[in-house]
Formats: C-alpha cells, sequence, structure tokens
C-alpha cells in the first residue's frame, strides 16, 4: 500500500503518522473480512441515531466501541457508518476535500471490508457520505445520508467546562453564556471568531456543534433532503439533522452571518468562483472539494444549480460589520440622558391584585440540617413582610441573625425553605414561588427578581467586559439585537457612573466600587419588579461605600421597582429604606418605620445595633 503520510491541515488534535501506520494495519486487517463491529453494538448506535433524529440537535449519549483507528481519526463516524451501512450500500470516505487523503483512503478500506459495499468518490452516485470538515458541493438527496465524524461534541464547552452545567444549559435552553461569548467577540474584534464547526440552533431549540465543517457548509446543513449525523467516539454522542430542519448560525439579529471568502477567488484549477475553497502551498486557490473540482473541468457539474446553492449572499459586506454602527453615544451619554429618563417613566409597577405589595413573604423558615460534628440550624423562621413598588424595606440584624438566609430562599440560591413567596408580577401572584423547580426559580431571576449580592464576583463574571456582564442578563432575558444590547449597557453603565470608555473592559480589572456599580446595572437591566440588595455596600471602602449608598438611593427613588435591602448596618438601612424589620436568631423581633426604629428602638438588640450605627 503506498500513501503519503500528510496528517490534514485542520484537525484540532492532530493525529501522529504512528496512529495512521496503526489505521493502515487495521485497514489491512479489516480487508480479510474482520468484523469490527457485532450486530448488537450496531442495533444500540442505530436506536441513538432513531434519538436524535426524533430529537434533533440534542447530544444522544450512546455506548461506544472501540475502534481500530484512533480517536480523533474518525472513531465515532465510523460507528456510525458500520451501524447504518451494509453492502447494498455505495459509501463515500472524505477527509477534508478529499478522498485520496491516507486518513480516507484507511477510514475506506475498514468500511469496505466490514460492510462488504461499493465505495465510490463519485458524490451523486453514493447512499453514505462519511465526512470531516466538509459537506460535498452537490447537493444531496433524500437517499443519501452525511456521517459527520466531530471533534468537539459540546458547543458550550468553550464557555463551560462542567459537564453537568453544559447539560443544564441545554436542558433549560439556557444559551446566554453562548450569546455573551459572541457578544465579546464583536467587542474585542469586530466579528464573530466561531470559524469551523460554528455554533448553531437546531429547530429553534439546541444549540449543537457541527463538527468542524466550515461555516461555509453550515447553511447547507438546515433544510437539506438528507439526513446528516454527526457522532463523536470519545465523548460517546451522536445527534442528528434530519431531511428539513432549521439550522441556525447564531449570530444577533442585526449582525449578519459570514461565510469565509477571499474576495476575487477563483479555482486555480476549474475556475471556480462559488465552491469552499482552500489554499495551496504556492499560495494559490483551490476547490477543497477535489472530486467536485474535476467533474467541473470535465464539464460534468450543472454550474448554475450550483451557483443556487453556495452562500453567496452570505459572503463578508464591512458596511453591515458592527464596527460601521454609530456609537457615538459612548462619547455622548447625553443621548441616552434623554432615552433614559422616558424609559424609566413607562415602567408600571406591578401588584398583586386587590393588594399593594410586589412581593410577598408569609411564614418563611429554613433549617440547615444538621452535619456531622455541628447540629441543625434554624435560620429563619417565620419571616413574614410584604414590599410595594417604589418602596424599599429593610432587613437588619447582626451577623449570623438569618438575613442572608433569608435573601437566598427568596432567590432560589437555597432550597427547602417553608412557608410562602408570591410576587405580583408571577402569575398574579397566585402560586408559591417556593413550589417551583430550579429551572423556573432561574427564569424569575432573568426579568422579575434581581439581586445585588455583597461580593461583585457573585453576581458579575470577572473574566468578560462590563458591557458583556449586561448583555448575559439581556440576552438571557431574549434580548437579540447587538446594537439594542450595546445602547443598553450604554445606558445603564452611564446611570450607575461608569466611565463609558471602559464598557468593554474586563471587570476584572475594575475598583471594588466600580465592580459594585456593574453589578448593580446587570440587576437593573431588565427592570425588574424586585430587587435585593444583600450587604450591597460592605466590602467596600468608607468613601466608596458611601458613593454607591448615594447611587443607590438615586435609584431606587427614580424606579417603581420593590426593593428589599440586607444589612448589618444601621446607617444603610437608614440611609435606603422607609420600612425595616429587625432579625434576631432567625426571626423578626421588631418592626417599623425605619426612621422611628432608629429613633426609638424598643428591644435592647435593636438599640445595639442602632448604638453602633451611631458610633
Ligand atoms: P446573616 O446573613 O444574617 O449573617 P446567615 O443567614 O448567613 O446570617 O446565617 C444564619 C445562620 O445560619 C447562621 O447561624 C449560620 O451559621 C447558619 N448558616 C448559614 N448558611 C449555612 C449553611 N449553608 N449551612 C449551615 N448553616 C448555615
Ligand atoms: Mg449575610
Amino acid at each position: 500500500m503506498t500513501t503519503t503520510l500528510t496528517p490534514p491541515s485542520q484537525s484540532p488534535a492532530s493525529p501522529t503518522i504512528d496512529t495512521a501506520v496503526e489505521s493502515a494495519d487495521a485497514a489491512q486487517r479489516a480487508d480479510s473480512g474482520a468484523v469490527i463491529l457485532d450486530e448488537q453494538a450496531k442495533r444500540e448506535v442505530r436506536r441513538a441515531m432513531l434519538a436524535g433524529v426524533a430529537v434533533p440537535g440534542y447530544q444522544v449519549p450512546f455506548g461506544s466501541r472501540e475502534m481500530p483507528v484512533a480517536r480523533g481519526w474518525g472513531s465515532g463516524g465510523l460507528q456510525a457508518t458500520l451501524s447504518l451501512g451494509g453492502s447494498e450500500d455505495t459509501v463515500k470516505v472524505i477527509d477534508q476535500g478529499d478522498e485520496e487523503g491516507v486518513n480516507a483512503v484507511n477510514l475506506r478500506r475498514l468500511i469496505q471490508g466490514s460492510l462488504d459495499c461499493a465505495t465510490s468518490a463519485d458524490t451523486r452516485e453514493s447512499t453514505i457520505i462519511q465526512s470531516r470538515h466538509r459537506i460535498p458541493e452537490d447537493r444531496l438527496d433524500a437517499h443519501q445520508i452525511v456521517v459527520l465524524q466531530v471533534p468537539v461534541s459540546e458547543p458550550l464547552r468553550g464557555v463551560e467546562k462542567s459537564v453537568r452545567e453544559c447539560d443544564r444549559m441545554h436542558a433549560e435552553a439556557d444559551y446566554s453564556r453562548m450569546w455573551v461569548s459572541i457578544y465579546e467577540d464583536l467587542v474585542t474584534s469586530g466579528v464573530v471568531n466561531k470559524s469551523a464547526g460554528y455554533p448553531v440552533m437546531v429547530n429553534h431549540r439546541y444549540l449543537m456543534a457541527p463538527s468542524p465543517i466550515p461555516r461555509w457548509d453550515i447553511p447547507r446543513l438546515g433544510d437539506a433532503e438528507n439526513l446528516t449525523v454527526l457522532s463523536h467516539g470519545r465523548d460517546k454522542k451522536i445527534y442528528c439533522v434530519p431531511p428539513h430542519t432549521h439550522v441556525e448560525p447564531v449570530t444577533f439579529d442585526d449582525v449578519p452571518y459570514e461565510v469565509e471568502y477571499t474576495a476575487g477567488a477563483a479555482c486555480g484549477l476549474c475556475g471556480s468562483t462559488d465552491t469552499f475553497m482552500v489554499q495551496s502551498a504556492d499560495g494559490r486557490f483551490l476547490c477543497s472539494d477535489v472530486e467536485w473540482c474535476a467533474r467541473v473541468r470535465a464539464d460534468d457539474v450543472d454550474p448554475d444549480e450550483h451557483r443556487r446553492i453556495a452562500p453567496l449572499d452570505l459572503l463578508p459586506d464591512p458596511a453591515a460589520r458592527v464596527g460601521a454602527f454609530d456609537e457615538s453615544f459612548l462619547t455622548d451619554p447625553s443621548v441616552l440622558r434623554a432615552s433614559q429618563r422616558r424609559a424609566v417613566a413607562e415602567v408600571t409597577p406591578v401588584t398583586a391584585p386587590g393588594e399593594d405589595w410586589s412581593l410577598q413573604v408569609t411564614g418563611l423558615g429554613k433549617v440547615y440540617p444538621a452535619r456531622r460534628g455541628s447540629s441543625a440550624v434554624v435560620a429563619a423562621q417565620d419571616v413574614s413582610f410584604d414590599v410595594a413598588p417604589g418602596e424599599a424595606l429593610g432587613v437588619i440584624g447582626e451577623s449570623g441573625s438569618g438575613k442572608s438566609t433569608v435573601m437566598k430562599c427568596l432567590i432560589g440560591d437555597e432550597f427547602g425553605a417553608t412557608g410562602d413567596v408570591r410576587l405580583a408580577a408571577f402569575d398574579e401572584a397566585r402560586t408559591n414561588i417556593l413550589t417551583l423547580d430550579p429551572n423556573a426559580r432561574r427564569q424569575l431571576r432573568v426579568s422579575t427578581l434581581s439581586v445585588v449580592y455583597q461580593d461583585p464576583a457573585a453576581g458579575l463574571d470577572l473574566h468578560i467586559s462590563a458591557g458583556g456582564n449586561i448583555a448575559d442578563r439581556l440576552t438571557a432575558a431574549g434580548e437579540r439585537s447587538y446594537r439594542a444590547i450595546r445602547r443598553r449597557a450604554a445606558e445603564l453603565l452611564d446611570r450607575v457612573e461608569v466611565p463609558l470608555d471602559r464598557i468593554d473592559d474586563v471587570v476584572g480589572q475594575f475598583s471594588g466600587g466600580m465592580r459594585q456599580r456593574v453589578q448593580i446595572a446587570k440587576a437593573l437591566a431588565t427592570d425588574p419588579d424586585v430587587l435585593l440588595l444583600d450587604e450591597p455596600t460592605t466590602g467596600l471602602d468608607a468613601s466608596v461605600a458611601a458613593g454607591v449608598l448615594d447611587l443607590l438611593r438615586e435609584l431606587i427613588a427614580e424606579r417603581n421597582v420593590a426593593v428589599v435591602v440586607v444589612s448589618h448596618d444601621f446607617s444603610v438601612i437608614d440611609a435606603l429604606t422607609d420600612r425595616a424589620v429587625v432579625m434576631h436568631r432567625g426571626r423578626i423581633i421588631e418592626t417599623g418605620l425605619t426612621d422611628q426604629l432608629f429613633a426609638d428602638p424598643h428591644e435592647a438588640y435593636t438599640q445595639r445595633l442602632v448604638a453602633a450605627a451611631r458610633r
């Protein structure tokens, strides 16, 4: 067997020549008729594929087998092809765009030896096309299946390391992290940097990693006649794009999706200008689909038909890029201030039917169970209060009195609370939100019930920009316009007095006070009905804290939001709130107007808190 050993250039984990030789050996073994996937295993893979067809884009786990090729050489694709195929099939194997690369040749020999099928270089007569990197240039039909060898199955891997968290995001269709990553790309380089394997939404539901196919091929993944099966051996995941399924590259509504294209490029061999091209060592552009290129030269293609399916409407257009957007508001915030005032006036307060509250807490209790070495802690017991729109309620108590516990139970950071919590803005206060599942609780936090933590790192991602942190909240709420996000982020940052020339700076570089301001901006981004502030100034230096307190006081006064402020510091409660409850050992021991509590505290415990604030 004579083959040139040139590892494919675009492989993310480029296999070594040794593994190629191993594959070649295995291919020779397969030539002798070795069965490398038993019937039981094939049935299992087919079952996974059926599930994948039933739920397009969903990553179906399957019992992946050891294959006589190195992982990364297409073991996932191989298992899919061997499970799908039979002796009546004609199989084409391409690596990049070429069926004569060493990897393609070896896989083809393995498949042929195992299935006893025909093989062909001609896309048109192939029933199964196993590929890495490319979908053939031909229009495929309903009798053909494309099997894509997938190097990275998890589209969220770049933004989230935890597999469990990725699973949760898929389950809840919670893809704001991906949107933020696209936003950050646009902010830093003006274009979306994701190239091969550009993330797509399948059937409006699942985010999918479409193998390493170039952006050029993405438009043809969707609404195709053929079935596409994507398979990853090491991750043991199969997912499918059934015929006529909507596949949409992830991009903002006002930022066009672009394919790769070099202006004026024409294939140096066939002259095509409407194919995906690669640059050869001598600098010439050549069709990546070698077979297609040969057929163009032999006059064996329909050029008009091909032009119709080529994504020429998606070529890069500098005039439509974000760099061409008018962002003069970043240097002239007066424009923003006018619209900001208007927007705030438009927000109508939400109260419960027949009542005046936005948030009502009745008999809230929380027990932290006993652990080894410590007994159970009753952190909150029979806590009740309500808050009206435009009102700020204080919760004051010394450290350990249960303030944060109440806050966490309200926001859904802590589960297992007893009692009854209602939001006027959720289901017209008919549902006790403590009975909702974690997913529903998380959704409430997007636009109804917002929190500002003592530690900005708890409410922000310090690795992304100030604007990106606000984009996180806005995209979670469904905002899909880059321009609208930029403008809203600028409005909010301007309002919290973060200089607008820092909108694209990573929050980790900000001072503590500035971080807290960004966290406040993020919490207000979707105009929540209820805002919870847990020790919002406790971590800050006194002078910085005073500035943030002033800001919070103004924000509370100008918005119709219902606010709960938690603090151990009576001066904070005094500065921000109208009414307050005093917590001691998990219980409310005194309530009243903040002024009165401050001027004339009844309980000795409250007197101590007041005395501490007066010092
Ligand atoms: P505060 O915010 O008023 O300082 P916390 O709500 O944090 O008070 O704590 C109230 C009580 O609950 C304290 O006794 C604390 O030790 C206990 N507690 C808080 N969180 C936990 C937890 N995760 N597990 C066990 N006990 C906890
Ligand atoms: Mg606390």
